[in-house]
């Protein structure tokens, strides 16, 4: 078997060209676009380019957004004030405080700090609980584009062994939250799990959210899963690559994300659906 490679560089133009769309439509009745402040502290050379993607992404659906370049040393209370003012300022639909943050600043702190309606990465403790107990709020945006990637398969989770490698509170759980509102009986796996290639062969959908490059082998897939692989690892030579050994599970799974071009491309395009969502809720669920 030689599985489908699914495109997730394609299936995220998609999905931007959608928010497009719904972006002109909210302009049109809000009276002004969807609006997303992102905040860097310090200089992580890797956050910067973050930024600059997200916000070139912005403009290209017609969100506009605010850059907040802060440095290193900036103290918790001026952090926590901006934070409160973007919270308060209308023409703000999203705020995103790019992690992670300086060691004197305590991140769970911060997030805290970020609105729930307005939180488009989806990490505040209320839209967790949200997430969790079924109700409507704002989804993290990697396992959006993730629940995106799987459902452009075709493949219905409702009913099937779902496996997810990784428990951190960005990927991992989500996901694991999603595949379960799916109706999917999942099983989370992390470092500590016995007989890890086991487990993952009883996945009907394995999603690997580790940082490990290959870990996951050819032999731990179930033949004709849907294999989702979130890992970007840089190997020595400076080149990207995932936790599955691509081509040994390109013999063995039935679908099969890159990497790169399969999750990454999609998170930003779940950041600017999120946004509109957002400036949704804000304006009223009526639109
Ligand atoms: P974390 O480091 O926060 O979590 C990694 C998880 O993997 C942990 O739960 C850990 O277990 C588990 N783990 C580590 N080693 C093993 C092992 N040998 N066997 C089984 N489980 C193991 O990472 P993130 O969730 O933030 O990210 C995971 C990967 O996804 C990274 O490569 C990251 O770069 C990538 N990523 C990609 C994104 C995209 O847009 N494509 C977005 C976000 C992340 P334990 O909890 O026991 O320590």
């Amino acid at each position: 078997m030689s599985a489908t490679i699914i495109d997730g560089k394609a299936i995220a133009a998609e999905v931007r060209g959608r928010v497009a769309q719904d972006v002109a439509d909210l302009t049109a009745v809000l009276g002004l676009p969807p609006g997303l402040a992102v905040i860097r502290v310090g200089e992580d050379p890797a956050s910067k380019v973050y930024v600059t993607n997200k916000r070139k992404a912005a403009a290209q659906v017609g969100v506009r957004s605010w850059e907040y370049a802060l440095p290193e040393e900036t103290p918790r209370e001026e952090l926590l004030d901006l934070i409160g003012r973007l919270n308060r300022d209308r023409e703000v639909h999203g705020i995103l405080v790019q992690l992670p943050l300086p060691s004197h600043l305590d991140e769970t702190e911060i997030i805290n700090a970020v609105a729930p309606e307005k939180d488009v990465d989806g990490f505040h403790p209320l839209n967790v609980g949200r997430l969790w107990s079924g109700a409507p709020g704002l989804v993290p945006c990697t396992p959006a584009g993730i629940m995106e990637l799987i459902r452009r398969t075709g493949v219905d989770p409702k009913g099937r062994r779902a496996v997810v490698i990784g428990r951190s509170n960005i990927v991992g759980k989500p996901v694991a939250a999603l595949l379960l509102a799916a109706h999917a009986t999942v099983t989370i796996c992390h470092s500590r799990t016995a007989d890890l290639p086991a487990v993952c062969r009883e996945g009907d959908i394995l999603v690997a959210a580790v940082g490990r490059p290959h870990l996951v082998q050819g032999d731990w897939i179930k033949p004709g899963a849907v294999v989702i692989d979130v890992g970007i690892n840089r190997l020595p030579d400076g080149s990207l690559t995932g936790d599955v050994n691509f081509a040994a599970a390109r013999e063995v799974a039935g679908w099969l994300t890159p990497v790169p071009g399969g999750v990454g491309p999609m998170t930003i395009a779940m950041l600017l659906a999120n946004t509109v969502k957002a400036a949704r809720l804000q304006a009223g669920a009526a639109l």
